[in-house]
């Protein structure tokens, strides 16, 4: 669909070009949200894939951490449907992730596909995003992950703002009180923020514990509180739930 619009601008461009003598200039980025104004604009309105793939572009090339630009490999943008009525959101691409240009796809990934699966669903029916693109920093030699810091996720959030934007979801999930953080901008513990629904720029918004925390905690009853808030998302979104999974976690033989 974008093919039109695009051929569109190159042709014009080529007509300056060629009714000029100074050669027009412009960088990618502002090619690209030129396009993507005008296709808003036209009938030839553009999908929400055509809009997220725009956008992954923007972000592909972002510097506006330099820190980060130089450390990445490359930026870990968001995966599965765009017209997801479920969207979960966790702070930043780890390692795995940077190395794969995929969010959770490492072992808190790997649980948090199971417990998308436990819910009925897969991982290509709700969107996955963190708020920061990039994978956070190390010191040279030194392995493993940090949290993002608040001024690198204020710096990113607007890409998740898009994102957003775009997919409407019906609800959204946040993992972790640093997404929240992001998200929100406030610092609270998860005692204070789990249990009650919350709000993101009018989506309603369920906050739960990050899936690395219960690899750190394999209790029965954390599990349990995790899964209780995944209830309620799918009672939100009116999914059908059995009575197998409404009691999940609530025996030792989960
Ligand atoms: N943790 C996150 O918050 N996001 C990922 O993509 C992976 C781990």
């Amino acid at each position: 669909m974008l093919e039109p619009a695009i051929s569109l601008v190159l042709t014009k461009l080529k007509e300056i070009r060629d009714s000029q003598e100074r050669q027009p200039r412009v960088s990618r980025d502002t090619l690209l949200r030129f396009v993507e104004t005008r296709l808003q604009g036209s009938q030839l309105a553009p999908g929400k894939s055509e809009l997220l793939e725009l956008l992954n572009s923007r972000v592909s090339s972002c510097t506006k951490c330099p820190h980060l630009a130089r450390s990445r490999t490359q930026t870990v943008f968001g995966v599965g449907n765009p017209d997801a009525e479920l969207m979960f959101i966790g702070e930043a691409p780890g390692a795995d992730e940077d190395a794969r240009g995929e969010p959770f796809v490492g072992r808190a990934g790997q649980l948090l596909t199971r417990i998308i699966e436990t819910m009925g669903l897969t991982r290509s029916d709700v969107y996955i995003a963190n708020i920061l693109k990039c994978r956070p920093d190390m010191p040279k030699g030194v392995s493993g992950n940090r949290p993002p810091t608040p001024e690198e996720m204020q710096t990113c959030i607007s890409y998740l703002l898009e994102q957003v934007r775009i997919i409407q979801p019906r609800v959204i999930v946040a993992l972790g009180v640093t997404a929240v953080e992001g998200l929100l901008g406030v610092r609270r513990t998860m005692r204070e923020l789990r249990g009650r629904w919350h709000s993101f720029n009018d989506t309603p918004l369920m906050i739960t514990y990050h899936p690395s925390y219960l690899l750190r905690n394999a209790m029965l009853s954390e599990k349990r509180k995790v899964w209780e808030d995944m209830l309620a998302v799918l009672e939100h979104l009116e999914k059908p739930i059995s009575e197998k999974q409404r009691k999940y976690f609530l025996s030792a033989n989960d």
